[in-house]
C-alpha cells in the first residue's frame, strides 16, 4: 500500500477547484458574494464567450489591505470566520475562504485593489494559482478581479463545457439572482461588450423586477408582505394568468442569499392550485428573513440549497401569504393590443423537480393535515342552462349598477377563510406609470353590462373600462367555489329513468372501485350486467344528457393515476362545475349574465378553475392610443 501524505497545497486547491469551481456562473457568484461582502454599492461583471476567456468583476467594496493580498488567495483564509461557534451566526455570504484559492488555482487571475487609507493599490497577478507579480499600483478604492482562461491547466474539466452561449446564460441567470436579492446595489452586466442588464439600487425590489423581467412580465406581479413569528416573507408573485411555461422564473432569496428550494417552490405553487393552467409555472421573487440559528446553510457545498428547521411552519407562512396576496389582487388581465413577445425564459434551474415531484411532496407530505385550501365561495344558486328564444338586453336605458351593498356582496364569511399568518395585510403592489393598463374592480365604482357578444362575452363598462367576461368561464368558477366549500353537500337528483351506458371494462371497474366517492357527489351507479352501468342519481347541477359523457371523462381520469382522495374529488369537482355552467356559445338569460356580471365585478371570481382568467379589461387609454387619439 502506499505511503499516506498530506496532499501539496496545488493538489489540495485543485480538488477544492473541482467543488467550487465548476463553470464560469460558479465563479461569478463567488467574485460577486466576495464584493457584497466587501460593502460594495455598485459592481460590474463583465464576461467574454460565456466568461470561459475572461471575467471581469469590479467592485467599489472595501478593498483589500496590500498586505494581505496574497492572503486571500490561500487555502481556508477567510476574514469572516474565526472559531467555530461563528459558523452559528454567519451573517455574510462566502465564509469557507476557499473560493479565490480555488479559481485561482484553475485560471490566471489579475488582482487590482485598494482600501480607503492606502494611498496606493497593490496588483497581483497569479497563474495556475502561483504568484508571478505583484506591485504598487494607483487605483480606484475597491477591487477589481480579473479571471482569464479558466481551466487552462484541467483539460478534463474544460472538456464539460458547454457553448459559449449556455455558459453565459449561465452566468447572466447568477448575476439576475444577485441583483433580486440586492436591490441595495447598482448591478451592470455586460456580455461581450453588450450591456445586458443594469440595476438602480435605489434599495426598491419592483425596480429591480423591471430591470431583471422587463416592463412587460413586470406589470403581472402582486406584491406582498408578511410578518410571521418565524419567518417574514416578502417581494412579488405572478397573477395566475401571467405565469410562466417553466419555473425558471422562481426566485427565493434567504437572508440575502439566493437559494432552491423544494419546500418554497411547493408552498407557492400551492397557493395557485385551481388558479393557474396546467402546465404553467408562477413567477415570484419572495426574499425570507430567519434568524440564522432556525436554517442550515452548510449542506452544499455551493450553499444554495438551505434546511428549514420547521419546515411546516415556513411552508404555510409563504402558502398563505402568497394565497391572501392573490386573494386581495382585483385586477384583470389586460386585453392585449399587440402581439405579445416570444417568451425567452432563462435557462432553467439545474436539479429542479419535474412538476410531479413537487405535486407529490406538496400533497403528500406538506399539506397533509393543515387547513385545506379555502377558496372564495359563491353561495348563489345560479339556474342552470335556460334556452331563450329571444334575448333581451337591457339596452334602451343602460343599467348603472349601484354601489353593491356590503351585505350582498357574495363572500365568504370570515370564519370560514383559512387563518391568516399576515400580519400586517399584504400591500398591492405599486406600478407606477404601467397602472393604466390593469383594472382595478372595485366595489365602489358603477359599472353597466353593454351586451353579449358572440354569445360568450358579456361586456362592461366601468368608468374608463371596459371589460370582456367569459360567462362560462366566471360561472364554472362560481359552481366549482360553491361545491369546494367544505360542508357542501351535493343535491343528488334521482332519474325517473335510470341511464343504462357502457364503457370499457377497465374505465368501468375503475368507477365501481369509487363508487363510494361518487356517491359522496350525488352519483350513483351499479353493475348492470356485461360492460354496461346504470345509473340511477346524479348530482342536480348536471342535466341528465351530461352524464354519461362525464362518467367517462371521469373514469379516464381515474384511470390515469388520480388516486388520493383530494385528487378525485377535485376532478369531479372541476367536471361538475364545467359541465354545469352555462356554455359559451349559447343565449343566456339576462338574469343569468347579470348574476355572472355581479359575481365578477365583485371580485369574487377571478380565475376558471383551470386558472384561466374569467375577464380580461380593456382600458380607454390603449384604445385612444390605437386610435391615435392619445
Ligand atoms: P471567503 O469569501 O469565504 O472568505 P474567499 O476565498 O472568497 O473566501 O475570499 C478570501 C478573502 O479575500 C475574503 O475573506 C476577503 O477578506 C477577501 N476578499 C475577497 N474578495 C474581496 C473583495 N472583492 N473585496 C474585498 N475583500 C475581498
Ligand atoms: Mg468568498
Amino acid at each position: 500500500m502506499a505511503k499516506i501524505q498530506q496532499l501539496d497545497a496545488h493538489v489540495a486547491n485543485l480538488i477544492a477547484a473541482g467543488e467550487v469551481v465548476e463553470r464560469p456562473a460558479s465563479v461569478v457568484k463567488e467574485l460577486m458574494e466576495n464584493a457584497i461582502d466587501a460593502g460594495a454599492r455598485a459592481l460590474t461583471v463583465e464576461i467574454q464567450n460565456g466568461g470561459m476567456s475572461l471575467i471581469r468583476l469590479t467592485d467599489n467594496g472595501s478593498g483589500i489591505p496590500p498586505e494581505q493580498a496574497e492572503t486571500a488567495f490561500l487555502r481556508h483564509a477567510t476574514s469572516k470566520l474565526r472559531t467555530a461557534r461563528d459558523l452559528d451566526a454567519i451573517a455574510t455570504l462566502g465564509f469557507r475562504g476557499e473560493a479565490l484559492a480555488a479559481i485561482a488555482a484553475v485560471s490566471r487571475i489579475e488582482l487590482l485593489t485598494r482600501t480607503a487609507d492606502a494611498p496606493l493599490g497593490i496588483s497581483l497577478l497569479l497563474e495556475g494559482g502561483a504568484l508571478r507579480l505583484r506591485e504598487e499600483s494607483g487605483c480606484p478604492q475597491g477591487t477589481t478581479l480579473l479571471v482569464r482562461d479558466l481551466f487552462f491547466n484541467t483539460p478534463a474539466r474544460l472538456k464539460f463545457m458547454k457553448r459559449d452561449a449556455a455558459e453565459g446564460a449561465a452566468v447572466f441567470s447568477v448575476v439576475q439572482k444577485a441583483a433580486l436579492a440586492h436591490p441595495e446595489l447598482s448591478i451592470k452586466f455586460l456580455r461581450d461588450g453588450k450591456q445586458e442588464l443594469l440595476t438602480p439600487g435605489d434599495g426598491k425590489l419592483s425596480s429591480v423586477l423591471y430591470s431583471v423581467f422587463g416592463r412587460d412580465l413586470a406589470v403581472g406581479f402582486t406584491e406582498l408582505q408578511t410578518v410571521g413569528e418565524e419567518v417574514t416573507v416578502e417581494g412579488f408573485v405572478s397573477l395566475p394568468a401571467c405565469c410562466r411555461g417553466t419555473r425558471g422564473y422562481q426566485h427565493f432569496i434567504l437572508n440575502g442569499r439566493p437559494i432552491r428550494s423544494r419546500l418554497l417552490m411547493a408552498a407557492v405553487e400551492e397557493a395557485y392550485k385551481n388558479q393557474k393552467m396546467v402546465g404553467k409555472f408562477p413567477a415570484c421573487v419572495l426574499h425570507l428573513s430567519v434568524r440564522p440559528s432556525t436554517v442550515d446553510v452548510n449542506v452544499h457545498p455551493a450553499k444554495t440549497e438551505v434546511k428549514f428547521v420547521s419546515e411546516r411552519k415556513i411552508f404555510d407562512v409563504v402558502y398563505y401569504a402568497v394565497l391572501s396576496a392573490l386573494d386581495a389582487e382585483g385586477r384583470h388581465p389586460p386585453l392585449e393590443m399587440k402581439k405579445p413577445k416570444r417568451e425567452t425564459a432563462p435557462p432553467p434551474l439545474p436539479n429542479v423537480p419535474s412538476a410531479g415531484g413537487v405535486q407529490s411532496m406538496t400533497t403528500q407530505q406538506l399539506r397533509d393535515g393543515a387547513p385545506a385550501l379555502s377558496v372564495r365561495a359563491a353561495p348563489l344558486a345560479i339556474p342552470t342552462v335556460t334556452v331563450q328564444t329571444e334575448l333581451s338586453l337591457p339596452k334602451a336605458e343602460p343599467r348603472i349598477a349601484p354601489p353593491i351593498p356590503r351585505e350582498e356582496v357574495p363572500t365568504k364569511p370570515p370564519e370560514d377563510r383559512p387563518p391568516r399568518m399576515t400580519e400586517p395585510a399584504p400591500v398591492r403592489a405599486e406600478m407606477p406609470p404601467e397602472s393604466e393598463l390593469l383594472a382595478e374592480v372595485s366595489e365602489e365604482r358603477p359599472w353597466r353590462i353593454v351586451g353579449e357578444v358572440q354569445a360568450t362575452y358579456i361586456i362592461v363598462e366601468q368608468g374608463e373600462e371596459i371589460h370582456f367576461i367569459d360567462k362560462h368561464a366566471a360561472h364554472e368558477r362560481m359552481h366549482f367555489d360553491r361545491m369546494q366549500k367544505e360542508d357542501y353537500v351535493p343535491m343528488a337528483q334521482s332519474l325517473l329513468e335510470p341511464i343504462i351506458f357502457s364503457l370499457p371494462p377497465e374505465e368501468r371497474a375503475v368507477l365501481l372501485q369509487q363508487q363510494p366517492l361518487l356517491e359522496d357527489f350525488g352519483f350513483s351507479i351499479e353493475a348492470f350486467g356485461g360492460d354496461a352501468l346504470i345509473l340511477r342519481q346524479l348530482p342536480s347541477e348536471l342535466l341528465p344528457a351530461q352524464a354519461e359523457e362525464m362518467l367517462s371523462e371521469l373514469a379516464e381520469a381515474f384511470s390515469q393515476g388520480a388516486r388520493a382522495k383530494m385528487e378525485l374529488r377535485e376532478r369531479i369537482l372541476h367536471s361538475v362545475a364545467c359541465k354545469a355552467a352555462i356554455k359559451g356559445g349559447s343565449k343566456s338569460a339576462p338574469e343569468e349574465l347579470l348574476l355572472v356580471a355581479e359575481e365578477v365585478m365583485s371580485g369574487a371570481v377571478k380565475y376558471c378553475p383551470h386558472g384561466r382568467p374569467v375577464a380580461v379589461t380593456l382600458s380607454r387609454a390603449q384604445l385612444e392610443r390605437r386610435f391615435g387619439r392619445a
